[in-house]
């Protein structure tokens, strides 16, 4: 986008702008007359250029009609509250605006644009640029590196220009296009809104009230950052939901990030139905723009992007799952989504080992629930060695745990999950199952995790369609079958570490009901893997025993 850079009289400051008759009316009111330097055609060029502290003296620009700069002031003011809070690109908000607000020129767009720059409501940076700091390319959304950037000839500007491929499904983050972050307005209770929310929720456990209760302390105080360590069905989603609901009657605005597009449309009807007078905006990658006004977003982490600051709470649901796992863009996306002094909820079944020493330790803000909201314990999963276990599997010969275990989950009238290491070996099961137990083979189904695969199977296992399930991690998270076994074949296998074990364990023993569901792990060694999901498998029961959210009985030898 062509862009001027320029100087005033009295301040030898270098300026841009994407409108400098704005500029000129601008600090025309303030005694000063505006002299552009030179006008690029890329905004990425003239910031180099406000950089580079070259060029020759320029010409004037004689201010246009006073009248002019009401129009535009009225113009940003009316537009504030549709951009307030968001980070977008030119092709963003022109469509944002043509969408909610009506049609507008593009000259006087830009024109509106560079009013609210001048005034303090937007700033705006090249959307790829080489920031002094760095001193290496990067783009200003993402904040990708050259690793996600590629250089080539730009129909925009005309020239080489650098763009990123990393945001690209948002649209094209450019050096020649400029990327504006729009203040967030004055919310949440420093502003002195309030406004009546009804929040339904079932009760809660001993257990959720006390997790409840410090997020609240937690959103009260200011917490920038609280870690909520919750076992797998243990309701943590309803736990944090009054802090929510606070940060919403204090006016302010709320994320919940999940870290997959299925998991935020399961999601939105929870919310729905725990703040039923506040419609849920829902974003991810085909949903489109937040069409309310409300303050309720649930979203995936990549949309995170397109806000700045906006959030007075950002709630992280699976912080240490794909994709936020191992990715510090998207967690500063949506670190620099949450207002200034706003609160980032961290929820986890399995933290990162760093941050859950610095939880124990008293280092890292945070709060463990070791319950689950029916109060029965974990299940503790059972150990089975067998030698030559992958020869014995591709020859046919038996395997007596997986026999006992089919055997098991049709006694028990269950469903069975068995999990794989990798692809290829759902198939190598499938084929010993056929082999040796033909009878189940027609109960049996594999998934590969291609995409849309997972959602029609977990159908079908809901229905009960499927007796077996044969997957790989793919299925880790995520699934609640009521009448759930899982056997792990192979578990001493490098993918099967701590953190996946205790999330697969997780899948047994959802409902109170039904109580036959076991974990077996299936390997030719023990690993240290296994032996750490146990561990904190049997760690939580004893914390959920000593404060005495644990409901026992002995004929399921639970003491
Ligand atoms: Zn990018
Ligand atoms: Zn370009």
């Amino acid at each position: 986008m062509e862009t001027s850079v320029y100087t005033l009289t009295r301040d030898p400051t270098r300026r841009f702008s994407i409108a400098p008759d704005v500029d000129a009316l601008y600090w025309d009111r303030r005694g000063e007359a505006v002299t552009v330097l030179e006008t690029h055609p890329s905004v990425g060029q003239a910031f180099r250029h406000l950089r580079s502290g070259k060029g020759a003296p320029g010409d004037r620009l004689p201010p246009p009609p006073v009248s002019l700069w009401e129009r535009w002031e009225r113009a940003a003011h009316s537009l504030r509250s549709l951009l307030a809070g968001r980070a977008l690109l030119w092709d963003e908000v022109k469509g944002l605006v043509r969408e909610l607000a009506g049609p507008m020129g593009d000259q006087e767009l830009r024109a509106v644009l560079q009013t609210m720059c001048l005034t303090g409501m937007a700033f705006m940076l090249p959307g790829v640029e080489i920031p002094s700091a760095v001193s290496r390319w990067r783009c200003n959304r993402c904040g990708s590196g050259p690793e996600g950037l590629f250089r080539s000839r730009c129909g925009r500007c005309g020239g080489e220009c650098v763009s990123c491929d990393r945001c690209l499904f948002l649209g094209r983050s450019r050096a020649c296009t400029p990327l504006f972050f729009f203040l967030p307005e004055e919310k949440g209770e420093a502003s002195g809104d309030f406004r009546r929310v009804d929040l339904r929720l079932p009760a809660l456990t001993e257990g959720q009230k006390w997790v409840s209760d410090r997020c609240l302390e937690a959103v009260r105080s200011g917490q920038r950052f609280f870690l909520v360590w919750a076992v797998t069905g243990s309701g943590k989603t309803e736990a944090v939901l009054p802090a929510v609901h606070r940060v919403l009657e204090g006016g302010g605005r709320v994320l919940w990030v999940s870290p997959r597009r299925d998991v935020v449309e399961e999601l939105a009807p929870r919310l729905d139905r725990a703040f039923p007078d506040l419609p849920v905006n829902v974003l991810h990658g085909e949903s489109g723009w937040v069409r309310t006004s409300s303050p309720l977003t649930a979203a995936t982490a990549h949309q995170a992007w397109r806000f700045y600051r906006c959030f007075q709470l950002v709630v992280v649901d699976e912080v240490d799952a794909f994709p936020l796992k191992g990715d510090p863009q998207l967690r500063a996306g949506v670190e620099r989504a949450a207002a200034e002094r706003g609160t980032i909820l961290w929820l986890t079944a399995t933290p990162p080992r760093d941050l859950r020493r610095r939880l124990a330790r008293g280092q890292f803000p945070g709060v463990i629930l070791p319950v689950r909201h029916h109060g029965r314990p974990l299940p503790e999963p059972r150990l089975f060695r067998l030698w030559r276990l992958w020869s014995s599997l591709d020859q046919g010969r038996p395997l007596p745990p997986v026999t006992a275990f089919l055997e098991r989950v049709v006694e028990h009238g269950g469903q069975g999950l068995l999990f794989v290491p990798r692809v290829a070996d759902v198939d190598r099961l499938l084929s010993w199952i056929r082999r040796r137990h033909p009878d189940r083979f027609g109960e049996c189904r594999g998934v590969s995790g291609r995409d849309g695969e997972r959602k029609r199977i977990l159908e079908e296992l809901r229905r009960g369609d499927i007796r077996f399930l044969i997957t790989t991690t793919v299925l880790e998270r995520g699934v609640t079958l009521p009448r759930c076994h899982v056997l792990v074949f192979g578990a001493d296998h490098p993918v099967f570490d701590a953190p996946a074990l205790v999330q697969i364990a997780g899948r047994v023993g959802r409902t109170a009901d039904y109580r036959f569901g076991e974990v077996w792990f299936l390997s030719a060694e023990r690993t240290e893997g296994q032996l750490k999901a146990i561990r904190e498998i049997l760690w939580m029961n004893r914390v959920a025993r000593r404060r005495g959210w644990l409901k026992e009985d002995e004929e399921n030898g639970c003491q």
